[in-house]
């Protein structure tokens, strides 16, 4: 048979993690295969079509800033922009757009396609071939055996996955799409952790049928916001509202008066469900006296009129869903065109695998996306991009590679998780992250695109105008800081003009930059004409001016902290000889087996006493 049946990487799973673990993989030129379910599938977004958000567009353009696709899928594909907490300071700025879900998916697909080393195979992937410890292939449904240096299995909410609908419920990897139940059986025999999550989904409604105008209209932010650091307001399509309608008193009722009948509170349900996206059913319980909450009415796309309910995900029969969605305002005679469902699926434990996202007990086999317990596209891509460079690097026989705590969102994402593991599906927050002020989404690039240039994942183009612009930021600072303005001259009186207050002294334009009530645009051009410089990079201009001081406190910090990042344990490291060791530290030591110091001394529980028995016996060992 004439068929490739080696390649260096085989990914399992067409969708948010798969896609980016076998773009990177590929990008960083190894023979790479994307073994899925479904071609027609990849890059589909299981639940709502939206890309961003508080913490998630931070990931997005960290998976940019090295290649990735998500971004530039976003720009080709949103029709809502908008920058929330605009007001806040630039760590928790966050970028968000609803997507059209047929050209996100269509955006997705083409880049897969296009890109050279990357080969697509549709079928599912029902075993793994291991020999020893290591894996070295799949076999697919229909017996086809491939092999592979290195899998990377990204198989989302696929596994063991069963659907719910009141109190019936069927097997399924999400609607309409089957599970994964041979692979989940066969991962069931091998020493992970397993345990089942569970996350939900609110019915679709025919557009056609609902009242706007009794709903307070959304539209996006002008000027329009851009998600990829690649990208242009020319590439998004035509811009639409989203909605805002509320839940009532009369919803609240119906609701209450079903939950015996929901899966979840009879018991059906083992799954934890995700704490910060609950269902109705939830919200109702667990906010009892709150007589309302906020339904966001999103459209699915430009060539449908199925619109998105966000905030009313639940599981109950569909008799009630039809009930209670008609409560809504500017529902009232609306037609439901897919119910809702919650799903539990299985996912493994977390802190069984490394900061390479490779399984300790399975060599070459990385795990990436839902199945290590988190739940969003974004997670998902930034874990894929992650998990597919490795396996990459390992058919290059090169050193393993993750961004640390301080360097990146997809460094704090896959910390927090080997090292605390998840009960709950993890979603990624500003708040998880110790140095905000420097894993803003606006630098993403600065922190990573040279790094992602270095591992093969960055191409010319991107890397000319990451450089052209870091060029640029480096020559405007450089100009406001050797632009002296002297009191009691013109451009002093102009100075003092618009800052609203008189120059004491010579100052740089640098310094006035710095003042609370300054920005870019009042001071550039004070004296001397201002170059004429993209947005994307005065923002940066402006941002070292005025974040100057706490930036360089959290870079001394970090400074500090590197030295603990770079003492190594090693795997073999015997917990049981260490004297002086709660059983309590120990076990959790043993459980997480983390990989440095530093990793060891954010375990909850391990205190700096156990930290320096640690490194008392490693001086020992040395
Ligand atoms: P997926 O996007 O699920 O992709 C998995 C891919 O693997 C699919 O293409 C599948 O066909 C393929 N696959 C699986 N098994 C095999 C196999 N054996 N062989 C070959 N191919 C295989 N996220 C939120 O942030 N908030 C929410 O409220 C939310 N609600 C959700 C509700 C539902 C009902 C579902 C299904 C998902 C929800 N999500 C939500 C999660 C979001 O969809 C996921 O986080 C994201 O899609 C995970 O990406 P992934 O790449 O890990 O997996």
């Amino acid at each position: 048979m004439d068929f490739p049946t080696r390649f260096d990487v085989i990914v399992i799973g067409g969708g948010h993690a798969g896609t980016e673990a076998a773009l990177a993989a590929a990008r960083m030129g190894v023979k790479t295969l994307l073994l899925t379910h479904n071609t027609e599938t990849i890059g589909v977004m299981s639940c709502n079509p939206a890309i961003g958000g508080i913490g998630k567009s931070h990931l997005v353009k960290e998976i940019d800033a090295l290649g990735g696709a998500m971004a530039r899928a976003t720009d080709k594909a949103g029709i809502q922009f908008r920058t929330l907490n605009s007001r806040k300071g630039p760590a928790v700025r966050a970028t968000r757009a609803q997507a059209d879900r047929a050209l996100y998916r269509a955006a997705i697909r083409e880049i897969v396609e296009h890109q050279p080393g990357l080969s697509i195979f549709q079928q599912a992937a029902d075993d793994l071939i291991i020999q020893g410890d290591k894996v070295t292939g799949v076999v697919t449904q229909t017996g086809i055996r491939i092999h592979a240096t290195t899998v990377v299995l990204t198989a989302g909410t696929f596994l063991g996955g069963k659907i719910h609908v009141g109190m019936e419920n069927y097997s399924g990897g999400r609607a309409g799409d089957p599970p994964a139940i041979a692979l989940s059986q066969r991962l069931r025999e091998l020493p992970f952790r397993v345990d089942r999550l569970k996350t939900g989904t609110p019915a679709r409604i025919d557009g056609r049928t609902v009242d706007y105008s009794v709903m307070q209209a959304q539209p996006g932010d002008t000027p329009l916001p851009v998600m990829s650091f690649m990208g242009s307001v020319d590439e998004h399509p035509q811009q639409v509202n989203c909605y805002i309608t509320h839940t009532s008193e009369q919803t609240h009722d119906i609701i209450r008066a079903n939950l015996d009948r929901s899966p979840m509170y009879a018991g059906v349900i083992e799954g934890i469900g995700p704490r910060y996206c609950p269902s109705i059913e939830d919200k109702i319980v667990r906010f009892a006296d709150k007589t309302s909450h906020q339904v966001f009415v999103e459209p699915e796309g430009l060539s449908t009129f199925e619109l998105y309910p966000n905030g009313i995900s639940t599981s109950l029969p569909f008799d009630v869903q039809v009930d209670f969605i008609r409560t809504l305002k500017g529902f009232e005679n609306c037609h439901i065109t897919r119910p809702g469902y919650a799903i539990e699926y299985d996912f493994f434990n977390p802190q069984d695998l490394r900061h390479s996202l490779e399984t300790k007990f399975i060599q070459n086999l990385f795990f990436a996306g839902q199945i290590n317990g988190t739940t969003g596209y974004e997670e998902a891509g930034a874990q894929g991009l992650l998990a597919g460079v490795n396996a990459a690097l390992r058919v290059q026989e090169k050193d393993a590679w993750a961004p640390r705590r301080d360097e990146a969102y997809l460094g704090v994402l896959v910390d927090d998780l080997i090292t605390m593991g998840t009960k709950e599906p993890y979603r990624m927050f500003t708040s998880r992250a110790e140095y905000r002020l420097l894993l803003r989404e606006d630098n993403a690039d600065a922190r990573l695109t040279e790094k992602g240039r270095e591992l093969g994942l960055v191409d010319d183009i991107r890397w000319a105008a990451f450089c052209t612009k870091m060029e640029a930021i480096e020559q405007e600072k450089n100009r406001l800081t050797s632009t002296w303005i002297q009191p009691g001259t013109a451009a002093g009186d102009q100075a003092a003009k618009v800052l609203d207050q008189p120059l004491t002294h010579e100052y740089s334009l640098m310094d006035l930059l710095k003042r609370p009530n300054a920005n870019y645009a009042m001071i550039a051009g004070l004296k001397g004409e201002a170059p004429e410089l993209p947005e994307q990079v005065t923002e940066q201009v402006e941002i070292a001016a005025k974040y100057d001081g706490y930036i360089k406190r959290q870079e001394q910090e970090i400074a500090a902290l590197r030295r603990q990042e770079n003492t190594r344990l090693p795997d073999n490291f015997d917990y049981d000889t260490i004297s002086g060791l709660s059983n309590e530290v120990r076990q959790k030591l043993k459980e997480v087996r983390p990989e440095t110091i530093a990793q060891a001394g954010r375990i909850q529980g391990v205190t700096p006493a156990a930290v320096s028995l640690l490194l008392i016996q490693l001086k020992k060992m040395a």
